[in-house]
Formats: C-alpha cells, structure tokens, sequence
C-alpha cells in the first residue's frame, strides 16, 4: 500500500476527516494499523500526532503535494481494528469527531517513569540573537530548536524520536541556556496485592447456582444477547460474577469488570483482588496518566486477565476478552457527561458484538430501559429474589405531615428517633442518609423575605457550619454571613433547609454519647479520605453515619441494622422525568445496607409524599410493581424507553444573545418540523437558568426515531451556526441526557 489514512489528534470539526501521507521507506516494515504517527501538517508544518486507521493506493491529491510520516513514535499499535471500528460507531454515534472518540479509547501516553519537557528559555538575554546564529548552522541543535519553536512542552522522548538526534546537541541547548529542562515526576504505585485477604470460592446458594448456571451456558453458547442479573441487595451477586469470571479465565478468556465509582466501592474492589490476586488491575480517574497508561499496557501484553474500575475501564485493550460485567448497570455514572457523550452500555455492547465477549449487567434496581430490553426479549433476565440471609429489611413509611400536626418540628419523626435511640443502646450501627450537604440549605430574612442568593448562579447560597460561610454549590462562590438583612436591615436574618451538616449537629445535641461520622463532598476531599471514614465505620469507631448519596451504593457491614431516610422527597421533586425511577432507585439501594447479616434490618423512609408509588413499591421491596407502574407513564407521556429525548441549551453572559440564538434555532426547527413532525418543546429557562454568570435557555425535542432525530438537531444546529455568530456561546447537544435541567 501507498499511502496511509491518518486522523490528526486535533478535534476540531474542520479537519475531522482522513489524510493521506506517503510512508518513507525506513519505516515501512514497522508501520501498522493502529499506531501512532508524528506527521507534519498545515501551511507552517507543525508536527503533530495522528493515528493510523488504514491503509490505500488511491489518493484524489496530486503526488507533488503528499507529505511523507515523520516517525513512529511507538514500536507497537495502540488500537487494534475492533477499536478503530468502535471509534466510528462512537463518532456516529454520539455525534463527536472520530479524533477525539480516539484518544477518548487511548490512555495517555507516556513513556518514561520521569517525564522532562523541554522549551525555549525566552528569559535568557537576547534569546532569538542566540537562537539565529544556531540556526543557521544547519544542524542537530538547530533541528531540534525548530521544533521547539513551534511546539511547547516537548517531552525528550519525543524531541529524540520525532527528529532522530541523540541526547547531545538537546544537552548543549540546555547547558548553554537556550533551552531549559523541566522534570515532571510521575508515581506509579500498581496495587498491593499482598495487603488484601485471599478468599476462596463460597459454595453458591440455590439461587446463586441457578443464575450462575444460566450465564456460564449463555458464555459457552456465545450469545450475543446482554444478561440482566436482577438480584435483591444482599443476594450475593458478586459471588456469582467472581465465580463466572473464573470460568472464563479457564477458557484462557479476560474479564472487564465496572463499577460506578471506585472511590465508594472500595469493598467490590477488595473482593476481586482477594480471590484473583496480581492477575486483577484496577483503574480509575484518580490515578495518574502515567499509572493510568502502566494498567493499560499490563493489559495490552496480557500481564493481567482482570480490571475492574470505573466507566473508562471499558476501554481496556484485552486481546482475548471473554466477559464484560457491568454492576449496579442503574447507576447514572455509566453515561459520560462530556463529548463523547457515550453510554458506557452501549459502548459494552457493541465492544461484545465485535468480539464475542458476553455481555452481564447486574442490579437490585435495573434502570427501567434495561429491564424493558428484557420484555421485548432483547435481553436475557435471570434472577435473584432472596437476601443470602433470608431475611429483607422492615421498612416503614413516616409520614411527616402528621409528624407536624402532632407538635413534632424536628427533623427526626417520634418512630426514628426512638429506633437510633434502641439501636445505640444495642450497641449496633446507624446509617442515616440524606442528599443534600451543607448545614441550612437557605438563609433568608424573616422580616421581607429576602433570600440570600449566589452573584453568579440563580440558585440560593448553602449556609456551610464549619467554615461559618454562605456556599454556592454550583460555582463554589462564598460570601460571608451578613448580620442583617441587605435588603431592609432587618436584624431577623434565620435559616432553612436541612443538610447533612445540621443533621449531625442534631445527633451530637441529642444523643451525647454516640460517636458519630458524616461521609459528603465536604469530608472527602482529601485522598484516601472515601476508605478512611468508610474503613472507621466497618470497624465500628462510629455508631451512626450520616451521609449523602455517597453511603446508599454497594456497601456491606454486618452492624448495621437501622437505615434513616431523613427527606426522601428530595429526588421526588427534581421536575425530572426521572424522578420517581430514581427515587424507588435511591430508597431500595440504601435500605438494602440495613440487617445484612444476623440481625434484622429495620427502615424509616420519612417523607411528605407516602401515597406516591416510588415510596409505596420501595417499602414492600417491589421492583416488578413498580416497573410495571412506571413503564405505562413512560408510554403515555413517550418518554425513553418508547422515544428519544434531544436536550439543547444554549448558554452565555449576555442573555439577549442567547435569547436570540435559541429562538432562532426554534424557529428553523419549526420550520423543519413540518416534514418531519416531532415533539418539540417551547423555549424555556433551564431548570436553574443562570449559573456562573451564563444564562441558560433550553429546547427539548422527542421522537421514536434516534437517528432521524440526531440528523435533524444536528441539521438545524447547522443551520443556526451559518446564520447567526454563536462564537460566544455554548450550544450543549445531549441525546437521552441523565438529567434534564
Ligand atoms: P449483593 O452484591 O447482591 O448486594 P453481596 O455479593 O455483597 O450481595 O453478598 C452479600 C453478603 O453475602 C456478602 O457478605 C457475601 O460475602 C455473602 N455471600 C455471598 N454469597 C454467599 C454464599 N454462597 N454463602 C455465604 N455467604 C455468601
Ligand atoms: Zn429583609
Ligand atoms: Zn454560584
């Protein structure tokens, strides 16, 4: 072949497209699909980094103008072709360019344990006079100086690979103060495998061997149908996944193994070192670029059989992948928020087509799309109705309002402060969950009405205890607390709302004695800080936790008996098409930490709301009522599964800017409709329609067809962007967004 089809590692939508280099002779050999080139590119012929993605003996450009590869950075293919494909189902797919779902696949790479960038020392005195007389010479030091001219932050490595010199002439730069060397040094602690317990095989239960049954024959028979494991919290799932992967490595197969978030999970990961021991990686968006790129090379060389990790593991190079195991597959974590907007689902899926992999998603509370595949028999189901002990929750719905008609102002109902207050004489553990941080979530005059508001965002300030300050949870601006009133200096300034801050203030006022711990984004903003409180509470330094959604997933301690939902009509009331699925979701999830072991677990969902259905099927553990519940909604209103749903915002600082633009692009969409006939909403404000000093306007459009749809945005967008200057704004194009604002 003659020329090879390389994307650029630039992402801008201009040059998403293929060009053609011709391929030099020296290295002709080495060169695959895959790899990683330097090549020079535009007008001034900056080098830059491509891909490889094919290879062809055809080119529309005159012979004259192909430039040749500059080098090959890598000895070994960083994608195989399952990947370069997966990228283009990605780029189509989530309407990105085929560049950045690339290195969105790729880890970084870096090569060296110490990373040292060099770049021109411009603070040496008259720096370009000394530059000039070495270039003129012609030679290594001045090759290396144009490169470093048109480049910044030039690692060694690469300055040495792109150019072919030695280490010499970059030296006598840099001893002569031309250039200057800086280190960056780069930690790549792989896990101890030593300090996690070795387990071994549990004897799997009835219903364990049923589901464990059902899947390994669905592996043998390379079904490319998705299994959902649906089994009540407690079921001993992970056993089951722990004794599926262990089949497939003794087909010599590989394992990915995800999991919402590896920070609060800590348990889950544990259990999969202690029965694989060095042949598990695990990966996550706290480790380094370096440690990042360690795991994925261990896994590209087949080092290790197993990763476990967060949404971006799915992208592990295993050549010989056999399963892929999604937990807690309900988990809003799985979708990517940023371009590519990729669903980690999807993306498992496709991965499973393309290689034969088997595909399993596990979950107390399937996502109502994922339990739908498995009515239209897309999916398998299998199931898991019992607890590994046998004995499920009591839970009990409070109702607040009478609460309040009985004189009871407190945030605790009679029935949970009497249950905290047993609990700690028993000497057993207390969770109590709440989401929302801070200590007031509002502060406002008594006297007018007055609420203290965020400068930037349209959203009230959270009065934070520790820190004595008014905190806007959506920009982090601060202000401090004023003692009378800005708007008639009324002295009555009060506060309002409950956090997680005021809920420990309460426990210490009233229960003296109990040791208590409180799990948010405020405690765990140090590393280590997640285990640390996580690993205190397990060994019971503390009676009772207090904490957001942070302590409702995947955790499994045996003291704990009693589970508090302190306001549980916080998700019920986001305006959020899925509010109730995530309301049932969140309820179901934290009840099941309570009576894990031999004591039985007692519940008290306190709420406003206790006629609503979410609460009512979440109380008698009732996923299949609920589903069937909430499924008719999804259908009479054509919500997912039965449409797809575009988010558009368009957000900015000047607010009669964006007006403008979105009515416009109303407008064309309207005028496009009428062809097509999709449901398209007006033009609103976001949910909170100002937050960093952007204001935010919306449009949402559903219809039945994904593709139709996403050509349609994407058309009218275009239109939009030819019409009108939108260089100031953010257009944000979501399809089937987690959230909508
Ligand atoms: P899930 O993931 O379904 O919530 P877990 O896998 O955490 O459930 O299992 C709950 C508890 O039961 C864990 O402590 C686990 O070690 C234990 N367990 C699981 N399977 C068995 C079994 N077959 N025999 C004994 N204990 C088991
Ligand atoms: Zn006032
Ligand atoms: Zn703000």
């Amino acid at each position: 072949m003659k020329y090879a089809e390389i994307i650029t590692d630039i992402t801008n939508e201009n040059v998403d497209k293929i060009f053609h280099y011709a391929i030099p002779d020296n290295i002709k050999s080495k060169i695959c699909i895959g790899m990683r080139v330097f090549v020079p590119f535009g007008k001034g012929n900056r080098i830059r980094e491509g891909y490889i993605i094919g290879f062809t003996h055809k080119t529309d450009i005159e012979e004259k103008y192909i430039k040749n590869i500059y080098s090959l950075p890598d000895e070994y293919y960083v994608f195989n072709s399952n990947m370069i494909e997966l990228a283009k189902f990605m780029a189509d797919k989530y309407y990105c360019s085929l560049s950045e779902c690339l290195q969105c696949i790729m880890p970084k790479i870096i090569k060296d344990k110490t990373n040292k960038y060099a770049n021109i020392n411009y603070e040496t005195q008259n720096i370009n006079d000394k530059i000039n007389t070495i270039l003129k010479k012609n030679n290594a030091q001045s090759k290396v100086l144009n490169l470093l001219l048109k480049n910044d932050n030039v690692s060694i490595y690469e300055i040495k690979n792109i150019l072919g010199v030695s280490l010499s002439p970059i030296q006598t730069l840099e001893k002569n103060n031309i250039i200057k060397i800086t280190t960056k040094q780069i930690k790549r602690d792989a896990i101890n495998v030593d300090k996690y317990n070795k387990t071994n095989h549990l004897k799997l239960n009835f219903e364990q061997t049923n589901a464990f049954n059902f899947i390994k024959q669905k592996i043998e028979e390379k079904s490319n149908k998705p299994i959902l494991l649906h089994g009540v919290t407690g079921s001993g799932k992970t056993e089951v996944y722990l004794q599926l992967i262990d089949e497939v490595l003794k087909k010599g197969k590989q394992a990915i193994v995800l999991v919402p978030e590896i920070s609060l999970t800590p348990q889950t990961v544990e259990r999969f070192i202690g029965r694989f021991g060095k042949k598990v990686s695990v990966t996550h968006s706290k480790l380094s670029n370096g440690e990042r790129f360690d795991q994925w090379k261990k896994a590209k060389n087949g080092e290790i059989d197993i990763m476990v990790g967060a949404r971006s593991a799915i992208f592990t190079p295993f050549e010989k992948l056999g399963i892929i195991i999604i937990d807690e597959e309900h988990e809003a974590t799985y979708k990517s928020e940023s371009s590519p907007k990729y669903d980690t689902k999807e993306i498992a899926e496709k991965i499973c087509n393309l290689t034969g992999a088997t595909l399993v998603l596990g979950s107390a509370t399937p996502s109502i799309d994922t339990y739908y595949k498995t009515q239209i028999n897309k999916y398998d189901l299998v199931y898991i109705n019992n607890r590994i002990n046998k004995s499920m929750p009591e839970i009990n719905i409070v109702d607040m309002r009478k609460e309040l008609d009985e004189g009871n102002m407190s945030i605790f109902s009679k029935p949970l402060f009497k249950a905290i207050k047993e609990n700690l004489e028993n000497n057993m553990q207390t969770i109590l969950f709440l989401n929302r941080r801070g200590h007031s979530t509002f502060v406002s005059c008594r006297k007018c009405g007055y609420v203290m508001e965020c400068k930037n965002c349209n959203v009230s300030y959270t009065y934070h205890l520790k820190e004595h300050k008014l905190i806007c949870h959506y920009c982090n601006s601060t202000e401090n607390v004023p003692n009378v009133c800005p708007s008639c200096n009324s002295k009555y300034i009060k506060y309002f709302g409950v956090g997680t801050q005021k809920i420990e203030e309460q426990i210490k006022k009233y229960f003296k004695n109990a040791r208590v711990m409180r799990m948010d984004m405020d405690t765990t903003s140090k590393k280590n800080s997640h285990q640390n409180i996580l690993e205190d509470f397990k060994n019971h330094k503390a009676d009772i936790l207090i904490g957001t959604q942070m302590i409702a997933k995947g955790l499994d301690f045996p003291k704990v008996s009693l589970v508090g939902v302190i306001a549980s009509d916080i998700t019920l009331n986001t305006g959020d098409y899925k509010s109730a699925e995530n309301t049932f979701q969140i309820l179901t999830q934290v009840a099941g930490r309570a009576g894990r072991a031999d004591v039985k677990g007692k519940v008290f969902i306190q709420t406003y709301n206790p006629e609503h259905y979410s609460i009512k099927f979440a109380k008698d553990n009732d996923y299949k009522g609920f589903y069937e519940k909430e499924i008719l909604e999804r259908k009479i209103m054509l919500y997912p599964p039965f449409s797809n749903i575009f988010f558009i915002m368009i957000c900015g600082e000047n607010e009669n800017m964006v007006i403008n633009a979105i009515n416009f692009l109303h407008k064309v969409m309207m005028y496009y409709n009428q062809k097509t006939n999709f449901y398209i909403s007006d033009v609103a404000k976001a949910y909170v329609y100002k937050v960093n000093k952007q204001y935010r306007y919306k449009i949402i459009i559903k219809a039945e067809e994904e593709i139709r749809l996403k050509n349609f945005v994407l058309y009218c967008v275009s239109v939009l962007k030819n019409k009108i200057d939108v260089n100031k704004l953010n257009i944000i194009l979501t399809l089937n967004p987690n959230y909508i604002q």
